[in-house]
C-alpha cells in the first residue's frame, strides 16, 4: 500500500547491503521487539577450525572416516572436519545429515557418524575429559561413533564477529531484546554470549525448539525476529514474525527468510531494523 516508502527503503537498504522481500516484510520488521539470535554462523563468523581430536585409537584414523562423512555436509563443523583431513577421503554411502545433530553414513563398511554430545556420561575417561576442556575453552566438542562405539572427540573453534558486541549494544538502545539459541553445548553457547552481551540463553536445542522457544515468545505478546544461517533454523526463520538469513548462510536458510543480509557481521542486522523503523514513521 506504500511503494514509495518501500522503494526508498529498499534503495536504501541496498546500499547497507540488506535485501527486504517485499512491503510486508518492511514492516514487519520495523515493528520487531526481540530478536532470537544462532549462535554459529550468525554471531560467530562459521568458519570454524578443528583445534583437537582426542581419540581412543588412531587419531588420523578416526579424521579420515569422520571427514568421509562430512563432506557430504555444509555444516561449518563439516568443513573443518573436512579441512584438517588428509586427501583422499574415502566414499560414503547412506549419507544422512540430521539439523542441528549431526551426520552419519557407511564408510568402509563401517558406520560413522558425528554427532552433538548431548551426555557425556557414556564416554570413557578421555574423551570425557576433552569434552570438559573443550567446555572451560567455550569451543564445540563432538563425537565420532564409528560402529555404535565412542572413538574420538573432535574439538572446533570459531571466531565471534568483531562487531557483534557493538550491534548488539545498538539493538538494545534501540529498546530490542536479544536472545541467543544454539544447538551447541551451554558452556561453549555462554562463551560467545558473554562476549557479545546476551544474557538470555538457550543452548542445546534442536530446530524444533528453536521453534518452539519462538512460539513462547510470541505468546507472550513479543514480535519476533529470528537470525540465522543453517538448515537448522528454517523452522524458526519459518515460524517467526520476521526471517532474517545471514550474509554466507545456507540457500535453505535463505528460502526460508524474508530478509537477507549481504554483509557478513551483525552490524547488518541492527543497519536494517534501523531502516525499517525509519521506513515506518515515514509512512505513518
Ligand atoms: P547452531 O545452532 O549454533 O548454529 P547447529 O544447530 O547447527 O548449531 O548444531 C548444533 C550442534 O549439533 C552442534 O554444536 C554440533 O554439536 C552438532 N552438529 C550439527 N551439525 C553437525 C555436523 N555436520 N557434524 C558434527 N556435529 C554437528
Ligand atoms: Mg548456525
Amino acid at each position: 500500500a506504500v511503494p514509495l516508502a518501500f522503494l526508498a527503503a529498499t534503495g536504501a537498504g541496498a546500499r547497507a547491503g540488506v535485501v527486504i522481500g517485499g512491503p510486508r516484510a518492511l514492516e514487519r520488521l520495523g515493528r520487531v521487539d526481540t530478536v532470537v539470535l544462532d549462535k554459529t554462523g550468525t554471531l560467530t563468523r562459521g568458519r570454524m577450525t578443528l583445534l583437537a581430536v582426542a581419540a581412543d585409537e588412531d587419531a588420523d584414523e578416526v579424521l579420515r572416516l569422520a571427514a568421509a562423512v562430512e563432506h557430504a555436509s555444509e555444516h561449518p563443523i563439516g568443513r573443518a572436519v573436512v579441512r584438517a583431513a588428509r586427501a583422499p577421503l574415502p566414499e560414503v554411502t547412506a549419507f544422512r545429515a540430521v539439523p542441528g545433530y549431526g551426520v552419519r553414513g557407511q564408510v568402509e563398511g563401517r558406520e560413522v557418524a558425528v554427532v552433538r554430545c548431548d551426555d557425556t556420561a557414556p564416554l570413557p575417561a578421555p574423551l570425557r575429559a576433552a569434552v570438559v576442556q573443550a567446555d572451560e575453552q567455550g569451543h564445540t566438542a563432538v563425537v565420532v561413533r564409528v560402529d555404535g562405539h565412542p572413538v574420538a572427540v573432535l574439538t572446533v573453534g570459531d571466531t565471534v564477529h568483531d562487531d557483534a558486541a557493538e550491534a548488539i549494544g545498538r539493538l538494545r538502545r534501540g529498546g530490542l531484546r536479544p536472545v541467543m539459541a544454539t544447538g551447541d553445548r551451554l558452556a561453549a553457547a555462554h562463551a560467545v554470549a558473554e562476549r557479545v552481551g546476551i544474557t538470555d540463553v538457550h543452548a542445546g536445542i534442536g530446530p524444533e525448539d528453536k521453534a518452539a522457544l519462538v512460539a513462547d515468545l510470541q505468546s507472550q505478546g513479543r514480535s519476533v525476529a529470528v537470525v540465522g544461517d543453517g538448515v537448522n533454523d528454517t523452522i524458526a526463520l519459518a515460524r517467526a514474525d520476521l526471517g532474517v538469513a545471514v550474509a554466507g548462510g545456507t540457500d535453505a536458510a535463505i528460502a526460508a527468510a524474508d530478509v537477507t543480509l549481504v554483509r557478513p557481521g551483525v552490524t547488518a542486522l541492527a543497519d536494517a531494523i534501523h531502516l525499517a523503523r525509519r521506513a515506518r514513521t515515514t509512512i505513518t
